[in-house]
Order: structure tokens, then sequence, then C-alpha cells
């Protein structure tokens, strides 16, 4: 049996998801004409309480579109240092936008209002102009953690005093949402534009939504056909999409529980130093100094467990649809040398 814990991207659709994908209507959608991927966005786009939506291959184009939208050249984007958008995009911040990164060092990658608030640049012809901030939510690279709501709306209530627009990086949004009181129309509510990944928790094969006002989207449609990323009959995917918003939500709960078993597992293991809190599906240790985390992770694969190394003496683990309560049970047995 093979583990699979490198990331909730290793999902395989679902017999129900599949049946949706195969009775898919189609049509081209860079003609506006998919009738699946339209119901994909629209119903994105209500969930949400937003005007519309764009549906994107990857949440690295999401993201990357978004940016491109908000910002011109030699603008500035303020985020938290470990974000996604700064780390793990190709360096599409100056790659796509010719903009400039002011990087907060917030707590498990939340940044606050008031940090951000000493950073705004002020009007002075030497700095670069803040045109946008952007969250995420919940934060890989921080072990899963998620917002305090009301952090993000005092956020938004700066954001709207400066005139700086707010993005949010959801790719595991829905992971945060099943843990706290706010519903997806809070979120719409204070982000101008949100980037959700179906790809991830949700399961799907492929996808990514992004969500803004009409006028936002309109310019987010010519980016994303700049980048490449128009494509035909999409709504093969759109329906795995639609599917995953009907069905796959509730369960993630289910992966936060099995998380946090992990989590507890590897706390007991000698090599392991610290485990960061697992908040949601996420589950990232450090070993002691003496361990390198890319031996360790091999170990591991040899014992048919597969993770991932995330820094010199970090090691992640992201639990998914795919990991069920037997894989859990022969981690546990083949952590306890069973
Ligand atoms: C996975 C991820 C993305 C997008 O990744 P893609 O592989 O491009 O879909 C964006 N932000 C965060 C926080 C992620 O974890």
């Amino acid at each position: 049996m093979t583990i699979e814990l490198r990331s909730d991207t290793f999902t395989k659709p679902t017999p129900g998801m599949l049946d949706a994908m195969f009775s898919a209507k189609v049509g081209d959608d860079v003609f506006g004409e998919d009738p699946t991927v339209n119901e994909l966005e629209a119903k994105a786009a209500k969930l949400f309480g937003f005007e519309a939506a764009l549906f994107c291959t990857s949440g690295t184009m999401t993201n990357q579109i978004a940016i491109n939208v908000h910002v011109k050249q030699g603008d500035e984007v303020i985020c938290d240092a470990l974000s996604h958008i700064y780390l793990y995009e190709g360096g599409g911040i100056a790659a796509n936008s010719m903009a400039s990164v002011n990087l907060i060092h917030g707590n498990r990658g939340r940044i606050t209002a008031a940090q951000i608030s000493e950073v705004i640049q002020p009007d002075n012809v030497h700095h670069p102009v803040t045109k946008l901030i952007s969250l995420e939510n919940t934060v890989n690279k921080g072990g899963g953690a998620f917002y305090d709501f009301s952090e993000i709306k005092a956020i938004k209530t700066l954001c709207e005093k400066q005139k700086i627009p707010l993005h949010l990086d959801g790719a595991r949004l829905f992971n945060a949402i099943v843990e706290t009181p706010e519903t997806p129309q809070d979120y719409g509510q204070v982000f101008d534009s949100i980037s959700i990944c179906l790809s991830k928790g949700l399961g799907t094969p492929v996808g990514s939504l992004l969500l803004g006002n009409q006028a936002f989207i309109k310019q987010a449609r010519r980016v994303r056909k700049r980048f490449g990323g128009g494509w035909r009959q999409a709504g093969f995917l759109a329906a795995a999409g639609i599917y995953a918003l009907d069905n796959q939500i509730d369960r993630l709960k289910e992966d936060h529980n099995r998380a946090s078993v992990l989590g507890k597992i590897m706390s007991a293991q000698p090599e392991v130093e610290e485990l960061l809190p697992v908040d949601t599906n996420i589950v990232i240790f450090r070993l002691n100094e003496q361990i390198l985390a890319q031996d360790y992770v091999k170990k591991l694969s040899e014992k048919g467990i597969q993770t991932v190394t995330f820094g010199k003496h970090l090691v992640r683990m992201v639990t998914h649809l795919d990991f069920t309560d037997d894989h859990l049970e022969e981690f546990e047995r083949v952590m306890k040398g069973g």
C-alpha cells in the first residue's frame, strides 16, 4: 500500500465526479460558449456573492492574473514572506507584472492590519506605489494556519481607507471555511478578488477559479488569453468543479481529523524536534539538527510513505480525499515499527 501524503493535488476523480465529467455538455470557452464552464463560473460567483468568475488551469494562473490586473510595472504588492505568490510562482510578480514586493514576516504566514499599515509606502517619488495587499488562507508554508476573520476585517478597513485592493490566495480557503463560522459570502464581501483551487482538497483533476466584479473579470479574461490560458472544451473539467462544490466541501473536516492524528504520531517520533500546530490538513514538522529532511523523506519513502521536504530540516504531509482511515492505520503501523 502506498501512502500518498506529498500533496492534496494527488487525488483521482471519484466515480461520481467521473460520471459528471463524461456527461458534460461542452462548447468553445474562448468564444464563451461552453455551457458547463459558464455554469461553474456562475455557481462559484453566486456562492461567494461576487458578480463574476473565471475558470483557469491553476492557482498560479489565477493569482498571477489577479496581480496583473491589480498592479502595473513599478507598483508594489504587500504580502507575507511565506506567501505562495512570492515563493512558489516562479518569480511571476516580477516576470509577469514587473512589480515589486514588500514582505512582512507574520505569524505562520498570517499578517496583521498593524503590520501592513507600517509598510504601506508614503506618497513620495522615491518609493514604489503600494497597489495590492495579498493574503493567503489557509497558509501552505505556515502549516495550514487560518486567519481569525476579525483580523481580515481590520485589514479590509485599512485597505478601504488607503484605497488599496485586497486579494486572497484561497487555494485552500474551504479548509478554513469548514473550521470557522464564516461563509463564502463573508469572504466575498471583504476581498476585491479571490483565487480558489478546485484541484487541492476539493479533489478535481485540474482547475482554479478567480472571483471578482464584472469589470475585473473582463480584464482577467483578457490577461488569461495573453498568458496562453484560453481553453476550448474545458467543460469536461468544469463539470468536475461543479461536482466538487456540490459534494466535496463538507468532507474536508475528515482530512483535518486525520491530519491531527498524523501530527500526534509524528510528534512521538524520536527524530521529530517540533511539530507546527495542525489546524487543517497540513502537517509540518522539524527534525533534530542531525537529520536532513531529504534523508528522512527518503527513509519514509522506502517504507511506502510519500512526503516532501519543506526546508533543510522540515517535512510536510498533506491529507486529502484519497487518504482514508485504512491508510491512516497503515501509517500508524509503519511508524510504530509494526
Ligand atoms: C497550490 C497552491 C496554489 C496554486 O498552485 P497550482 O499548483 O498552480 O494550482 C496557490 N496558492 C497556494 C497557497 C497553494 O497551496
